[in-house]
């Protein structure tokens, strides 16, 4: 492996949202890539947690795609953009903009997601390019906008530190968002009197922080806060003036609170009604109040509600955009937020603007000067797929993602791969299950650039923008794929507005749309940055958006009010709550789903290391030993699991952490690295009617031991 250089390249982790800076070095000698923390950056000041110290060893060119492909033939670059171009030009012309779509990734770097959304909506014209973070932080998007009026996190890393009282709902920070469980951690240390409350029906590594497990039963978040709201609304915590003057909508939503009383909210969510009322007044007498919520709570068939229920507990105390006070929600992915930024989804248009407003979508197709603007959502991720099987989509380019494995139904999706006419991949690895259906003849694989070899920028949890940057060359003839987005752009005509030379011009377009026509009042602006130079975009540090033109900056939104709807009032949602779902004696066991701590989705990256490998090394379903015991199943045996939609085989794990009558299975093996054990072939495509995410931990299953079966 050459390196570009032996000095010390300042990057940021490719993992989770906690988006950390890394500094990485390549031995001179050896080649081996040294990686330590980064002290300078603001969001882990030089802590890495076991993924990321471990980037080092997922390098290299083992196993990397590194020349175009075309019916599985290897082809040229000009021959494989020419087929996508004329797959994608001919589906446009016979069945409309609508037959084709893009399939996209939180791994992309927001140069690369801007030129996707670029070209899918403003100049193909349709809206149908959706991304796997539709599966990580949808449902705080449509949350956010309803309660804001814009999809705005409020507050920064620095407020989990100053809180008095962290809540920690639907997340298993511990292993999926390791650096910000540290950083709790030792402020905890520090400040003895914080409290630390555990929302999970799991007891997960993250318990050990915690000075209270509340183990509600699955799904039942929306009643337990709820319930808080109310009792919050009785308590001295309520803030009338706050209420009256900054928000909308309380009456209707406490009116639909009254009956959640501690009782019933501890009879709906399985919970002693001490544990309850203890969580309640922790709450109410805690002004420095932080709620952190992730998957457990996005990934749900009433996610929404879910992240509104949690909002209206901020909203009634004013516990919002002050330090140390706030709803928080930690996306699961390294640039979930920079796709966000972009319109990196079917239902939003490029800079936070709403594809639902014609003034927006003025704005945006005259600064693009594109002859089209998409005017009606696309399609989200599992309607896509589906779109496939009632064949509407004829063409379709996923992009650095792996949705045989990550989808719901993954079966159907796969078959969906199967069915498409036009499939175009683009991979850095030359083997994933979703790469191999690009092997079919017409169809065509693309080689990316991956982490170390491409330039740009990320967002993390907290809207800090930092930048990813190369220390290695590009393996074979890989391109980045704002590269392979502009040669497939030009050659459908397009050529003029995709004429891009490098990431910094696509950065800074991206800077400039976020602050044409500023009258247009919105959040996301980073036109403070626009215009930089080659050598100032190189060197650009970390920062926090809003940064406007003006060089004015927002370290927290929403102080003393100012939100984003007309009224520049938040609103109260109502959220009504589900009854929890019957015993299924035909399907008696939940099925929860997600990640281990050294592993990293689909492990294209991750099972390249040894000692990421080494912590958890096949998969595995959780279970309570009691379920064991009377299953007949032995520690360390398979089992089989089975759904209306699939059945895998893995080795039995026995937890006590793990509530009866469910069962935990971590997300990532799949029929490239362990045979028959893609949890996602469990999984019901149900979503919310919100946000589209779907409901990745509540399917119902069956368990046995396998050699039964
Ligand atoms: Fe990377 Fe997340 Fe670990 Fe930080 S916490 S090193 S961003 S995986």
């Amino acid at each position: 492996m050459d390196a570009l250089a032996s000095r010390t390249i300042k990057t940021t982790c490719p993992y989770c949202g906690v988006g950390c800076g890394v500094n990485a070095s390549v031995d001179a000698l050896t080649s081996d890539v040294i990686i330590e923390g980064d002290k300078d950056h603001p969001a882990n000041f030089g802590r890495l947690c076991s993924k990321g110290s471990q980037l080092g060893e997922t390098l290299g060119l083992h196993d990397r795609l590194l020349h175009p492909a075309i019916g599985g033939r290897q082809a040229s670059w000009d021959e494989a953009t020419d087929r996508i171009a004329e797959a994608f030009s001919q589906a446009i012309e016979q069945h409309g903009p609508d037959s084709v779509a893009l399939y996209v990734s939180g791994q992309l770097l927001t140069e690369d997601y801007y030129v996707a959304n670029k070209l899918m909506k403003g100049f193909i014209g349709s809206a149908n390019i959706d991304t796997n973070s539709r599966l990580c932080m949808a449902s705080s998007v449509a949350g956010h906008k309803r309660a804001f009026g814009s999809d705005t996190v409020p507050g920064t890393y620095e407020d989990l530190e100053l809180a008095d009282l962290i809540v920690l709902t639907g997340s298993n920070l511990a292993w999926c968002h390791p650096v910000l469980f540290q950083r709790i951690a030792a402020a905890k240390q520090k400040r003895p009197g914080m409290r630390v409350v555990l929302i999970d029906p799991r007891r997960t590594p993250t318990a050990e922080l915690a000075d209270l497990h509340l183990p509600l039963t699955p799904d039942t978040d929306v009643a337990i806060f709820t319930g808080l709201l109310r009792h919050l609304a009785r308590s001295p915590a309520i803030a009338p003036d706050y209420v009256e003057t900054n928000t909308s909508g309380l009456d209707e939503t406490l009116s639909n609170a009254s009956s959640w009383t501690i009782e019933k909210v501890a009879e709906q969510c399985g919970l002693k009604p001490s544990d309850v009322a203890l969580f309640y007044q922790w709450v109410a007498e805690t002004e420095r109040t932080v709620t952190v919520y992730s998957q457990g709570v996005n990934q749900s068939a009433s996610g929404t509600d879910k992240v509104n229920a949690i909002i209206n507990t901020h909203l009634i105390t004013a516990r919002i955009g002050t330090p140390g006070m706030g709803p928080f929600s930690v996306t699961g992915q390294p640039n979930a937020m920079g796709g966000r930024e972009v319109g990196g989804l079917a239902n939003m248009l490029a800079s936070h603007l709403e594809l639902a407003n014609p003034e927006h979508r003025e704005l945006v197709q005259t600064f693009w000067g594109s002859p089209t603007i998409a005017n009606k959502p696309g399609l989200k991720a599992v309607d896509l797929f589906e779109a496939i099987h009632a064949g509407q989509i004829k063409a379709l380019w996923v992009v650095a993602t792996n949705p045989s494995v990550s989808l719901p139904d993954a079966n159907r999706v796969d078959a969906a791969l199967a069915k498409v006419p036009f499939l175009a991949v683009s991979d850095i690895v030359s083997s994933t299950d979703t790469l191999r259906h690009a092997a079919r003849t017409g169809c065509v694989a693309l080689p990316a650039t991956g982490w170390g070899e491409k330039d740009g920028t990320v967002t993390n949890s907290e809207r800090m923008i930092s930048r990813q940057r190369a220390f290695l060359p590009a393996p074979g003839e890989a391109r980045h794929d704002w590269q392979a987005l502009c040669n497939v752009a030009t050659k459908m005509g397009f050529g003029e507005a995709f004429s891009f030379e490098n990431p910094t011009e696509v950065f800074d377009e991206h800077a400039r749309l976020s602050g044409f026509k500023p009258e247009v009042r919105r959040d996301f602006d980073i036109s403070g940055r626009a215009g930089l130079s080659q050598v100032a975009y190189d060197s650009m540090p970390p920062f926090r958006w809003p940064l406007r033109a003006n060089g004015s900056q927002t370290e927290r939104f929403f102080a003393g009010g100012a939100f984003f709807h007309a009224d520049s009032r938040a609103k109260f949602v109502t959220t009504p709550v589900k009854a929890v779902e019957k015993h299924q004696p035909k399907y008696p066991f939940t099925l929860n789903t997600g990640r281990v701590r050294d592993h990293w989705h689909t492990m294209t990256r991750t099972g390249r290391s040894p000692r990421l490998s080494a912590h958890m090394g096949e998969p595995y379903c959780e279970l309570h030993p009691d379920d064991a015991s009377r299953l007949g199943i032995e520690p360390a045996s398979l089992v089989r699991l089975s759904s209306p939609h699939g059945s895998i085989i893995v080795r039995a794990l026995l937890s006590d952490g793990q509530q009866p009558g469910s069962v935990f299975v971590p997300m990532h093996w799949n029929d490239e690295t362990a045979s028959n054990a893609r949890v996602d072939t469990l999984v019901k495509p149900d979503t919310d009617p919100m946000s589209g995410q779907p409901a990745l931990k509540s399917s119902r299953v069956t368990v046995a031991n396998a050699d039964m079966a």
